[in-house]
């Protein structure tokens, strides 16, 4: 038996919004299952897989929503994508994960008893029909993600998954976020600290590449830290090392556009002001970048004008 045949499942694939398509690389390509929650209230109007595609597609610009399945509070499954797609939910990670989302917002409440059901039904499914299975992570221990609230509740205890046990039949790569030492943290002290560490920051940022953790440097991290949530102090600790290494997508920047995002963009573009106005300027240095890498020139910073530029 399939997970097709899961009563509770409701086959989306066509009728969720979409622009374009992702590409299928077939269910062996996913070694790992990925959990989320979709950050929306569940007595929210738009919490709702309809309304994740949506988003996913108009604001995003993604060519579809970006999980395989969403459960929803009473314990619909929403089946989106086949299970082999490369969807957008864990940035570098996309290729080899499939993403279950719960609707609900769980810094503030909780997973239905319906939704767990669903969840632990699906899953075992999972476990059948995908052949390379390794592991079964939440959001935030994907590399590059381990600032993200998400998936918040203990998926862990619901799946009756412990210690660094294993979807039965198959063996765990654990991969674990590279730890920094408290000594390792990067800051603005005199004298200047000076290091191969810093030169890789400054690459990230934009920064003029001299290795000296200055002020420059230190108000550049501090923008990326705004832009991302971060907790901002200007210092590179664990939290923003991990951000760094992989700055996530937040979606399309054009003209007109304002704020950190724009901020750290035009830092990286160099040359222009960083103000976090989107203009004609930032504009033709996006068109410059994008003509110089082989990018369609649009002058919107999209998927793949961010991708090269991070
Ligand atoms: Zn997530």
């Amino acid at each position: 038996m399939s997970f097709t045949s899961l009563p509770k499942l409701k086959d989306c694939r066509k009728s969720l919004t979409h622009k374009g398509s992702y590409r299928n690389y077939g269910a062996s390509s996913k070694t790992h299952i990925a959990i989320h929650h979709s950050l929306a209230r569940q007595s929210s109007g738009g919490c709702n897989a309809e309304a994740y595609a949506r988003y996913h597609t108009r604001n995003n610009g993604w060519p579809g929503i970006g999980y395989h399945f969403v459960i929803e509070a009473d314990g619909t499954i929403k089946w989106c994508h086949d299970l082999g797609v490369k969807s957008y939910h864990v940035g570098n990670s996309n290729r080899f994960a499939l993403g279950i989302c719960l609707s609900g917002d769980f810094r503030y409440e909780k997973p239905t008893a319906a939704q767990k059901e669903s969840l632990v039904n699906l899953v075992q499914y999972l476990k059948r029909e995908l052949p390379n299975l390794k592991a079964i992570k939440g959001h935030n221990e994907f590399p590059g993600y381990s600032w993200k609230q998400c998936p918040v509740f203990n998926y862990r205890a619901v799946l009756g998954i412990r210690g660094n046990e294993v979807p039965s039949g198959t063996t765990i790569t654990s991969y674990k976020a590279p730890r920094t030492q408290s000594s390792n943290l990067l800051k603005l002290e005199r004298p200047y600290m000076k290091s191969d560490a810093v030169k890789s920051v400054q690459k990230v940022l934009g920064v003029s590449v001299d290795g000296i953790y200055g002020p420059k440097t230190a108000r550049a991290v501090t923008q990326f830290q705004k832009a991302f949530g971060l907790t901002v102090d200007g210092i590179v600790g664990n939290q923003t090392r991990s951000a760094l290494a992989s700055p996530p997508y937040r979606g399309i920047l054009r003209r007109g556009s304002k704020g950190n995002l724009v901020k750290v963009v035009q830092q990286k573009l160099g040359g222009i002001a960083v103000d976090g106005v989107f203009g004609a300027k930032t504009e033709k240095k996006v068109r410059a970048f994008q003509k110089a890498n082989g990018l369609a020139v649009d002058g919107v910073v999209g998927r793949n004008t961010w991708g090269k530029l991070f």
